[in-house]
C-alpha cells in the first residue's frame, strides 16, 4: 500500500511492543543501503538482467543518512532492537561509518550487524567497529574457485573476501556469520569442505535455502536443497545437536558439533517456514518499507519524510503499517501462490536479505 492510496491517517498511540495482526512483535529492521552491487550472483542479481545499461536508484532517490536515522528512531521507540545494514552491497557506499555512528548510538539498539559479500571489507572493518557496528555477515557461497567465481558472477576475489574476514576478526566484528546458499548442482558439493575450513574457527556458517526471491533469477524448486537433506550429511561425517535459539524469532535452526568445534545453523525458509516468529521490517534504500521478504507492495516513508512528516506522524504511520501486517508468504508458498506473485515480488538486492 503505498501512502497515496491510503484514504485517511489513522493516529496511533505507540504501544510499548507492537504486534502485527498475528501477535508478531517488531523486533529487527533491515536497512538496505543502496541497490547498486560490485557481484553478480546468479541467484540474486544475474548479469543478464543487471547488465551495463540497467538503471540503478539515484543518489537522490535514497534516503539521506538522516532521513535513515529519523527512520531507524522512530523504529526502536515501537519495539526494534537489532539494525542490520545490508543491499546491494553496502560496503559500496564509503561513508558508511558515519551513519554507523548514528545508529550505534539510538535508545534502545542493541545489536547493530552488516550483510557483506566480504570483497571490500578488509580495508574498512576496523574503521566499522570503532564507528559502533557490532558484528558481520558475511556471505561466501564456496571455497571452491571455480565455483566461488560462477556463484558471484565472475566478479568475486575469494582471497580478497578471506582477508576481509580475517580483518573483521581482527577487528572485533563477531561472531562472524557466515552465509551460504546452497543451490543443487551448483555448489551443494562443496558444503562439506566449507563447513571444515570453518569449523573450530569460532565464526558460525549458516546454510540457506535457495529462495524464489524476487522475479529475476528463475528459480525452481529442484534447485533447493532442503536443510533436513544437508543435516543428514553433516551429521554422518560431524555428529551433532539442537541447541536452543538466542532469542525468540531466530531465522537460523542452531546445532553444534558434538566434538566441540562450533555451531552451524540452517536458514530454512522454503522447506520449514518460520514466518510465525517473524519480526522483521525491511526498507529499501528508496525508502519504501516492507513487511516480508516476498512482498509485492510497500509503504513509501521517502515521500512522509520529504513532506514534513515529524516524528510523531513516522510512528504513527509504522504503527500502522505493523498493527495490519498479516504477511507470512512462505507458509502458505504453493505453486499458484508463486504464479500469482510472478513478476510482483519486490526483487531481494533492493530489500536485503
Ligand atoms: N550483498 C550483500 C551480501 O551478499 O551479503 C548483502 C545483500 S544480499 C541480498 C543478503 C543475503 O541474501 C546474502 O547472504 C545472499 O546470499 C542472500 N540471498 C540473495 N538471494 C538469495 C536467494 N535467492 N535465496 C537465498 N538467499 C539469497
Ligand atoms: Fe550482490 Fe549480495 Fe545479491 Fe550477491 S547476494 S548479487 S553480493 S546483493
Ligand atoms: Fe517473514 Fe515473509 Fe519470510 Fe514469512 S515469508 S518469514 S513473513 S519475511
Amino acid at each position: 500500500m503505498s501512502l497515496k492510496s491510503t484514504p485517511k491517517r489513522i493516529p496511533v498511540t505507540a504501544p510499548v511492543e507492537t504486534r502485527d495482526a498475528l501477535g508478531r512483535p517488531l523486533h529487527d529492521l533491515r536497512i538496505s543501503l543502496l541497490d547498486q552491487c560490485n557481484f553478480r550472483c546468479p541467484y540474486c542479481m544475474p548479469e543478464a538482467e543487471f547488465h551495463a545499461d540497467y538503471e540503478f536508484l539515484r543518489k537522490q532517490q535514497r534516503l539521506t543518512y538522516d532521513e535513515i536515522l529519523r527512520v531507524a528512531r522512530v523504529a526502536a521507540g515501537l519495539g526494534v532492537s537489532k539494525i542490520r545494514l545490508t543491499g546491494g552491497e553496502p560496503l559500496l557506499d564509503r561513508n558508511l561509518a558515519d551513519l554507523v555512528v548514528g545508529l550505534a548510538s539510538l535508545p534502545g539498539v542493541d545489536d547493530l550487524a552488516l550483510t557483506t559479500n566480504g570483497m571490500l571489507l578488509a580495508p574498512l572493518a576496523e574503521k566499522l567497529a570503532e564507528a559502533g557496528l557490532h558484528r558481520v555477515t558475511i556471505s561466501l557461497d564456496s571455497l571452491d574457485e571455480d565455483v566461488f567465481s560462477v556463484m558471484s558472477g565472475g566478479r568475486g576475489d575469494l582471497q580478497r573476501v578471506l582477508a576481509g574476514l580475517d580483518a573483521a576478526e581482527r577487528a572485533g566484528l563477531s561472531p562472524i556469520k557466515i552465509n551460504v546458499v546452497v543451490e543443487r548442482g551448483m555448489n551443494d558439493h562443496t558444503v562439506m569442505d566449507l563447513l571444515d575450513y570453518f569449523r573450530g574457527s569460532g565464526h558460525i556458517v549458516r546454510l540457506i535455502e535457495y529462495m524464489d526471491v524476487g522475479n529475476r533469477n528463475g528459480w525452481r524448486m529442484e534447485q533447493v536443497v532442503p536443510s533436513r537433506e544437508l543435516l543428514q550429511q553433516v551429521g554422518r561425517r560431524w555428529p551433532v545437536r539442537r541447541i536452543d535459539q538466542n532469542y525468540p524469532g531466530e531465522v537460523a535452526r542452531r546445532y553444534e558439533y558434538i566434538d566441540g568445534q562450533g555451531e552451524i545453523g540452517f536458514i530454512s525458509s522454503v522447506t520449514e517456514p518460520f514466518c510465525g516468529g517473524c519480526s522483521r521490517a525491511r526498507l529499501s534504500a528508496d525508502g519504501v518499507l516492507y513487511t516480508c521478504l516476498f512482498a509485492s507492495h510497500g509503504t513509501d516513508l521517502r515521500e512522509a519524510i520529504r513532506n514534513g512528516a515529524d516524528e510523531k506522524e513516522l510512528t504513527d504511520i509504522l504503527s500502522r503499517i505493523w498493527l495490519q501486517r498479516a504477511d507470512r508468504y512462505s507458509e502458505l508458498r504453493s505453486p499458484e501462490l508463486a504464479e500469482a506473485h510472478m513478476q510482483r515480488k519486490v526483487e531481494m538486492y533492493r530489500i536485503g536479505g
